[in-house]
């Protein structure tokens, strides 16, 4: 057969993928489904190393003898070629040193994924050898279509959720935890960061539990090997140099080795953990997700961590059988916790949820008082928290910009669900702010919610 060589092709010519399919019948399957994938996103095959402009070697690792032939594989594909990326059970494999076997015998390999793994091999397609353009699919921007002002963004890393409280009924319309890909959650990241975005918030039903229903396996950022765990995807998060917002994280012991970042100024010092309520009795009725930690154990080593993290969280008074004691025990709690931000609803019932089968239904009359001497404690912490601010200067992204000056939000607000800072303007006109920006604020008033300075 004729050699082709890539320079000589056209600049719209489809790229081309050399593949190497080594190994028993489980492996040709997954090289079958990911020369699919290619196909389907218009990937043309390559007849020969030389023509190719990537090569994809799907290896073997059952005995010694096929993991010679793979290796030898790897090597001819790197010299004939140069771009290779390895797939395959040989990728999954150490040797008696601990090391990935492929990267210690050819370091030059691209990626290394192990078997059964398309969508891994197909990331480390996109980052060496870039889709080819489709009519149709590219009218759709690289960050997708969003609903956000384009300064902000969400990031959700997850579907569903393992628990089972039972007040909630999300699991059963959802289904149980399915983690992202940690390659196309920072794909996604990179993508908003270019096209804009100045903050990214970190959604799902469970950010601690980020992971834990692909066993924290190993996926690949840019071709490195990163763990698919909160800590690592929050670490690579952090490298992006973006404001990066987590919420919904539950109290686990493990949540402690991302405040470090927070310290740092790599990770904004907010955290939303979601607590619903503090009695011990009343979280094992809503069956709740960390009922067993020490939440202000937990709290004082955060704030001991990162003195300026802003805690954010959400409760439900008037549970079924939420005695007045236990209520108190959560108000004390609250005095105790001082957290900055508390959202408070009164328990309703859910069709289909379990809690509905309780006993001690909460009468609405007690639940609107509890709700409103709830709502008294806090407001009295928040606005204490909120006074020690005056004075300082914070970093404030920009949201509007009107007539009086603009409205952005610190580092300690979450958009829509937090309070604002009124920003008035140093000089006019005050246009040579916009949307999106960040500016230094000194703070010179607050209430219980808001803040007012002047850049
Ligand atoms: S409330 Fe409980 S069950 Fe519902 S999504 Fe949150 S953690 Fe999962």
């Amino acid at each position: 057969m004729a050699q082709e060589n890539p320079a000589d092709r056209t600049d719209n010519a489809a790229p081309r993928v050399g593949f190497v399919s080594l190994g028993c019948p489980k492996a040709l399957v997954d090289s079958e489904q990911i020369l699919t994938q290619l196909r389907a996103e218009g990937y043309e095959t390559a007849p020969d190393y030389k023509s190719a402009d990537l090569v994809i070697v799907n290896t073997c690792g059952f005995i010694d003898a096929a993991v010679q032939e793979s290796l030898d594989a790897i090597g001819e594909a790197i010299d004939a070629n140069g771009k290779v990326i390895v797939t395959g059970c040989l990728g999954g494999k150490k040797d008696a040193g601990g090391n990935e076997m492929v990267a210690r015998v050819h370091p030059k390999v691209l990626a290394v994924t192990g078997p059964h793994a398309t969508q891994e091999v197909m990331n480390a397609v996109h980052l060496h050898l870039p889709k080819p353009h489709d009519p149709l699919i590219d009218l759709v921007p690289p960050q997708g279509v969003r609903l956000t002002p384009r300064h902000y963004a969400y990031l959700k890393i997850s579907e569903g959720c393992n628990h089972r409280c039972s007040f909630c009924i999300i699991p059963s319309l959802r289904g149980d935890l399915v983690s992202r890909d940690i390659g196309d959650v920072m794909r996604e990241a990179e993508a908003l960061k270019t096209a804009g975005v100045k903050e990214l918030l970190v959604i799902s039903q469970d950010t601690s539990a980020y992971g834990v229903d692909l066993k924290f396996r190993q996926g690949f950022v840019n071709g490195r090997p990163v763990r698919t765990r909160m800590t690592e995807l929050v670490q690579e998060l952090a490298t992006l140099d973006l404001w990066v917002r987590l919420h919904y994280v539950y109290p686990y012991p493990h949540v402690d080795e991302v405040i470090p970042l927070m310290a740092e100024g790599k990770l904004l010092p907010y955290l939303d953990v979601p607590l619903q309520h503090a009695h011990p009795d009343v979280l094992k009725r809503m069956k709740r997700p960390a009922s067993g930690e020490s939440n202000l154990d937990r709290i004082r080593a955060w704030r001991a961590m990162a003195p300026d993290i802003t805690l954010r969280s959400t409760f439900i008074v008037g549970f079924p059988g939420e005695t007045e004691a236990q209520f108190d025990y959560l108000l004390d709690f609250l005095r105790e916790a001082e957290l900055d931000r508390v959202g408070c609803f009164t328990y309703s019932a859910v069709d289909g949820a379990a809690a509905n089968l309780l006993d001690g239904a909460v009468p609405e009359e007690v639940k609107q008082d509890r709700l409103r001497r709830f709502m008294e404690v806090q407001a009295a912490i928040s606005s204490r928290r909120l006074k020690r601010k005056v004075g300082r200067t914070l970093k404030v992204l920009i949201d509007q910009v009107n007539q009086d000056g603009g409205v952005g939000r610190s580092f300690a607000d979450a958009p829509e669900i937090d309070g604002v800072v009124y920003v008035a303007p140093a000089e006019k006109p005050w246009k040579r702010y916009k949307a999106g920006d960040i500016v230094s604020v000194k703070i010179e008033g607050a209430d219980d919610h808001d803040l007012w300075g002047s850049i």
